[in-house]
C-alpha cells in the first residue's frame, strides 16, 4: 500500500506542484521578505489520547508542532489560524477553556498571535493547527540543499518522545509517580518545544545547507533531506545523542522529538559546534542511501519512522 509520502509525491508530479515538499511553503511578500505557511492536523486517538494528556498540553502541543515546521525553515513565526472539530462532550466541560490557555501561553512566549479559525461539531476531536512566518528573502532553509561532503547536526536529545509514548501506553501518566527521566521522556512526547531561535540562526547565518524538523524520526527525515537533494547519508551511533532511557532504535526511529537536523558544509563545523549542536554524521553521494556505522559495522538504515499509512 502506498505511503503519505507516496502519495504527496504522486499529486506533487501528477499537477506539477512545485512548492510542495518542504516543512513550509514559501510564498513571496515583498522585496525583502517571504511567508511560510504550515498547517497540522491532530485527530483524537490518531494522533494523541485526551486519556494520556491535559487540555493545555494538547494546546501547547498543537501550536508547537507547526511553530517546528516554521523552525525548520529558519523562520519567525506570527500569525496563527486554530480550527477546531468538538465532540458534544468535551464542549460542555471546560476542556476548550484550558487548551485555549496552553495555546496562548506558548503563543505569548513565542510572539505569535492568532487571528482566526474555525469551529464545528466532530464524533472525535479534530485539531488543525495553521501557522504563517517570516523569513529574509531567499534565505528558508530549504530539505534541498544538502551537498556530499556536508555535515549533519541535531539539536538536543533524540528518542525521548518516543520513550515517553511507550510509557504512556504502558499507563505512565504526566505528573505521575514516576522517577524524574521518565517524567521527563513523557514531557517530551505531551509537551514538545520547538528550536526556533536555533533554525532562525541557521538562517541568518546562512549556516545550514539544508533543514527539516524531526518530526517522523531520523531514519525517515533524514531520508527526506537525501531525496530532496539527491544524496546519501551516513550516520555515526556513537555520536547520536540519544535521550537518557531511550534506546538506539528510539533515537532513529522514534517521531515527535521535534529537534532540527540540518547539514553543514565541512569548512563551517566550528560555527555550528558554536550553537550547541551535535554532529552525528556526514551527507555521501549515493542518492537516497542512508546508512549506519556502528564500531566496524555498518548497515542500511531503512525508513522506519512514523506513518500513518
Ligand atoms: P511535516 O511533517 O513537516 O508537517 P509532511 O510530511 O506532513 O510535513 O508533508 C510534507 C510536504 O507535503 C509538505 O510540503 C506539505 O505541505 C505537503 N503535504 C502534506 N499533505 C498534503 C496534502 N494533503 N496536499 C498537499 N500537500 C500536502
Ligand atoms: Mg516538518
Amino acid at each position: 500500500m502506498r505511503s503519505e509520502f507516496d502519495f504527496i509525491n504522486y499529486i506533487k508530479e501528477r499537477h506539477q506542484l512545485k512548492a510542495i515538499g518542504d516543512d513550509c511553503a514559501v510564498v513571496p511578500k515583498d522585496s525583502l521578505s517571504d511567508q511560510l505557511f504550515t498547517v497540522d492536523l491532530l485527530i483524537e486517538n490518531i494522533d494523541f489520547r485526551l486519556g494520556w494528556t491535559a487540555p493545555k498540553m494538547l494546546g501547547h502541543k498543537a501550536l508547537a508542532v507547526s511553530l517546528s515546521d516554521i523552525a525548520a525553515m529558519g523562520g519567525t513565526p506570527k500569525n496563527a489560524l486554530l480550527s477546531l472539530g468538538v465532540p458534544d462532550s468535551l464542549w460542555k466541560t471546560s476542556f476548550l477553556d484550558e487548551f485555549y490557555e496552553g495555546w496562548n501561553s506558548l503563543a505569548g512566549e513565542i510572539g505569535v498571535e492568532l487571528v482566526g479559525g474555525d469551529i464545528s461539531k466532530a464524533s472525535e476531536l479534530v485539531i488543525d493547527s495553521f501557522v504563517i512566518g517570516e523569513v529574509a528573502k531567499g534565505k528558508a532553509l530549504l530539505r534541498s540543499g544538502a551537498k556530499p561532503g556536508d555535515l549533519i547536526f541535531v539539536t538536543g536529545e533524540l528518542g525521548g518522545a518516543s520513550l515517553g509514548l511507550l510509557l504512556l501506553e504502558n499507563g505512565t501518566r504526566p505528573g505521575g509517580n514516576v522517577e524524574e527521566i521518565l517524567q521527563n521522556a513523557v514531557l517530551r512526547q505531551l509537551k514538545p518545544m520547538p528550536q526556533i531561535n536555533i533554525g532562525k540562526l541557521l538562517s541568518e547565518k546562512e549556516l545550514a545547507a539544508a533543514a527539516i524538523d524531526l518530526s517522523d524520526g531520523i531514519s525517515s527525515d533524514l531520508a527526506h533531506i537525501c531525496e530532496a537533494s539527491g544524496v546519501g547519508a551516513e550516520i555515526d551511533a556513537s555520536k547520536l545523542p540519544i535521550a537518557r532511557g531511550a534506546t538506539l532504535e528510539m533515537a532513529l526511529n522514534g517521531g515527535e522529538d521535534f529537534e532540527l537536523l540540518f547539514t553543514v558544509p565541512p569548512e563551517r563545523r566550528s560555527e555550528a559546534e558554536q550553537l550547541g549542536v551535535v554532529e552525528i554524521g556526514e551527507i555521501t553521494e549515493t542518492a537516497s542511501q542512508l546508512e549506519l556505522v556502528e564500531g566496524t559495522e555498518r548497515r542500511r538504515l531503512s525508513r522506519s519512522g512514523y506513518r500513518h499509512f
